[in-house]
């Protein structure tokens, strides 16, 4: 895997019901906010999926039960493709 195999993980927050699941999925990349809805401990709106992380990442978008999650190129030019 290499820098264009890169993946970033976007959330559709007006799809999101809040409840969480992700995060306790993903802890290591996301915690709650004030409202309890998922964001990146980093404070990017679109976080870089280490690849070590990709298969827990890849768990929670399976898993989103609102399909409020996606794993999206991190390469502006591939997102065209
Ligand atoms: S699993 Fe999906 S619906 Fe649930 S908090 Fe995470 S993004 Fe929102």
């Amino acid at each position: 895997m290499n820098d264009r195999d890169g993946r970033r993980l976007q959330i559709d927050w007006a799809a999101c019901d809040g409840r969480g699941l992700c995060i306790e999925l993903l802890p290591e990349m996301l915690t709650r906010d004030d409202w309890g809805f998922p964001v990146s401990r980093d404070g990017d709106r679109e976080p870089m999926v280490p690849v070590e992380l990709r298969r827990h990442a890849e768990r929670a978008v399976a898993n989103c039960p609102e399909l409020a999650l996606r794993l999206i190129p991190s390469q502006p030019s591939a997102r065209r493709r």
